[in-house]
């Protein structure tokens, strides 16, 4: 195993702490990634891969397009809204389709291409604790390091030693897998439902052969059991009882950004830097976005200042999205937004916008409203 003065150590390998190894290693950069799972892994996740995400990793070369139309169980242009039940206006984009991925297979080969692209690699390494200058893993092996990227999700212990404390505040997404089959309707596409949980949606993403039904809420009053009993009551609503179904959940990282990406030698990437869109709860692009712009700071000589304040950065897209949840969301503004979601093709061509990643909120009430 690596270790010593010149070494980078990432922890966490899903998307973030991939992307960031990828790019280390793509430029000769000595570096180590420990995962505590063993690989494949699962993670619970709706599987949608924005079109900006997926021009992110194809940009960097580190997926060719071929690859990635491998990877892709399906592909969606369509998104339909609902609110508490009532069926609210239906889009097409023409162009930029999401994708849907299975995590497993999905973050398995950006794992396996930061490896081959000359990374160590280690899985099945926890890091138990950690400092700023070493680290100590499951296995008793203490690595020393220059810097250290906490690429390692919701709960980061990297983020501990940044922030102090690991983040208490997060968000909770939840989801059942249906088979298709069992659906008494097969959705058209995507589906949003407003209306059920304060601060978030249930959604519907049909896969290759069976559908994620799913809630999710961020800086939402909902508890996790509101989320739940929301989601049953919902299942119960289209005929899909969820009696015999595994629900299976993990925390978002909900309103903690961390806008520096860490302090000093120590950056943090992906989830544990809290870069997840609060509206849409997209979160895979902008964690393999946010490993490379890490990468890129660590490659610069630390220069965070040049590469980190740029706009329109994943930093800034969820910068904005911290402001414009309240347009969607609060009980003064909901109202509105629905009506405008219902009675306006711009209002639901600008929310797919921002889920395929294709313009962001700035641009899109400027392109609305001006
Ligand atoms: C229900 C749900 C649905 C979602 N749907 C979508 C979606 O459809 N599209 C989308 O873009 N985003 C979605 N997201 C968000 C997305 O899953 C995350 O934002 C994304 O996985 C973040 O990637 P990451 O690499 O930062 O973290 P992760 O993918 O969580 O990877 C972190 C890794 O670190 C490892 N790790 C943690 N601690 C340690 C340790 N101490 N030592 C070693 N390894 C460690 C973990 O095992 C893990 O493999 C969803 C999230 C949830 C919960």
């Amino acid at each position: 195993m690596k270790t010593g003065k010149d070494l980078t150590l990432i922890v966490g390998g899903g998307p973030a702490g991939s992307a960031c190894a990828y790019e280390l290693a793509k430029s000769g950069r000595y570096c180590l990634l420990l995962e505590k799972e063993e690989i494949p892994r699962e993670k619970v996740c709706g599987g949608i891969l924005s079109h900006r995400a997926a021009s992110v990793l194809v940009g960097s070369g580190m997926i060719s397009t071929q690859e990635l139309e491998e990877l892709t169980l399906r592909k969606h242009s369509t998104i339909t809204f609902w609110d508490r039940g009532e069926y609210l206006r239906r889009y097409t984009s023409p162009s930029d389709p999401v994708r849907i991925v299975s995590r497993s297979r999905f973050d398995g080969f950006l794992l396996r291409r930061a490896a081959s692209a000359g990374a160590e690699v280690l899985a099945g390494r926890k890091v138990e604790s950690v400092d700023r200058v070493s680290a100590a893993t499951s296995s008793g092996e203490t690595v020393f390091f220059r810097h250290l990227v906490g690429a390692d999700g919701t709960t980061s212990i990297v983020r501990r030693l940044v922030s102090g404390r690991r983040s208490r505040k997060t968000g909770m997404g939840l989801h059942y897998l249906v088979p298709l089959r069992e659906l008494e309707r097969e959705p058209e596409g995507l589906e949003v439902h407003f209306g059920h949980i304060p601060y978030g949606y249930i959604w519907v993403i049909p896969g290759k052969d069976s559908v994620n039904i799913g809630a999710g809420a961020l800086g939402s009053p909902a508890s996790p059991s509101d989320i739940v009993e929301a989601l049953g009551e919902f299942m119960g609503s289209i005929k899909c009882p969820v009696s015999h179904r595994q629900l299976r959940g993990a925390a978002i990282p909900s309103l903690v950004l961390h806008r520096d990406l860490g302090m000093d030698n120590i950056y943090l990437a992906g989830d544990a830097a809290g870069l997840v869109d609060q509206v849409s709860g997209e979160g895979i692009g902008h964690a393999a976005e946010s490993g490379m712009l890490v990468a890129r700071c660590i490659l610069s000589g630390d220069r965070r200042g040049t590469l980190l304040k740029n706009s329109g950065t994943c930093i800034d897209l969820v910068r904005q999205s911290i402001f414009y949840r309240h347009l969607l969301h609060s009980r003064p503004a909901r109202g509105t937004a629905m009506m405008s979601l219902r009675d306006s093709e711009e209002f639901a061509r600008g929310y797919w916008n921002i889920i395929s990643g294709t313009e962001s909120y700035n641009e899109m009430f400027s392109r609305i409203l001006g």
